[in-house]
């Protein structure tokens, strides 16, 4: 599907979860080249899609893989595209090894409640197959790939995860923004070590510098009014932020007292990864000063104060 002449999206059917939760798969294309930016599941179905729609524009040789970080649901598709395509995978550095170590307990995008098995396994398949996709090349803030007369400029955007890029496209002033921007809702930010609040904040600061007609998210549709979408993003978060600090001066002590309060209706199944979430707002209210005490970024049982 043409979002622009130089960029597709090419969608795949039911995989795994779908709707705007559906990772996003694009295929950037000039002068007979070609990069994909991400690369979905690694089902037999998710996978044959995008192949076919590979297949059906031969005149394209695939260059590169490049994905924008670690997470299955974005990584589980691109062993198998690489050795159908020829094309090398690039990816930062820094997410390296929470690709390969698909047994960790490093945050994903979803949260599987350990009662429902089937999915849990299907889930460890797919990091299974993420963490065959070891990178060919590695890339860092500033490193430019060459697709035809396209050039695609990475920028490092820790927070949603440490090693977390977006690709900028100047002639197309197109920005491929990953888990860090989505088209639709917030995404899900763990405290350090597996992500970063401060950081995250500081990365979409960093995007609305970027002259962008249109955002390509990791989910979601493409967003064309980018400044606004990024403010929004973190007036959300500043007011979050907000929040937290008034509930720890409140006396909520720990993110689990907090949680009713912050998330009234909040579906038990995506409880652990709220915990997270209002865990990375602490840790970042620690380290600018403002609360202190005891992280527990797993349970969310640790022990908050205001400073001072
Ligand atoms: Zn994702
Ligand atoms: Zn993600």
């Amino acid at each position: 599907m043409e979002i622009t002449p130089r960029i597709h999206s090419i969608p795949a059917p039911t995989a795994f979860y779908t709707g705007p939760q559906a990772p996003d798969v694009y295929l950037v294309v000039d002068g007979g080249e070609g990069a994909l930016i991400d690369t979905g599941f690694g089902d037999e179905q998710s996978v044959k899609a995008r192949l076919e729609y590979l297949r059906e524009r031969p005149e394209v040789k695939l260059r590169y893989i490049v994905l924008t970080h670690h997470h299955f649901d974005h990584t589980s598709g691109a062993h198998q595209l690489r050795q159908a395509s020829g094309a090398q995978i690039v990816m930062h550095r820094q997410e390296e090894r929470f690709l390969r170590d698909w047994q960790s307990d490093a945050p994903q995008d979803i949260d599987i409640p350990a009662d429902q098995k089937a999915i849990a396994e299907r889930v460890q398949r797919f990091r299974q197959q993420a963490a065959e996709a070891a990178p060919d090349v590695f890339i860092e803030d500033g490193v430019t790939l060459r697709v035809g007369g396209l050039t695609l400029e990475v920028v490092h955007t820790p927070g949603h995860t440490m090693g977390s890029i977006c690709i900028y496209i100047r002639e197309e002033r197109a920005l491929f923004t990953g888990d860090t921007a989505l088209g639709l809702g917030t995404v899900a930010i763990s405290p350090p070590p597996h992500g970063d609040m401060r950081l995250y904040l500081e990365s979409l600061e960093r995007l609305k510098g970027y002259d962008t007609a249109l955002m390509l998210p990791g989910h979601g549709q493409p967003v064309q009014d980018v400044p606004r979408k990024l403010q929004e993003l973190i007036d959300h978060r500043h007011e979050r932020e907000e929040q937290v600090l008034r509930l720890v001066a409140d006396g909520k002590s720990s993110a689990r007292a907090m949680l009713g309060t912050i998330y009234p209706e909040l579906d038990r199944r995506i409880i652990p990864m709220a915990l997270r979430q209002v865990e990375a707002h602490l840790a970042k209210l620690a380290e600018d000063g403002r609360v202190e005490g005891t992280p527990d970024g797993h349970d969310g049982e640790g022990e908050w104060r205001l400073r001072g």
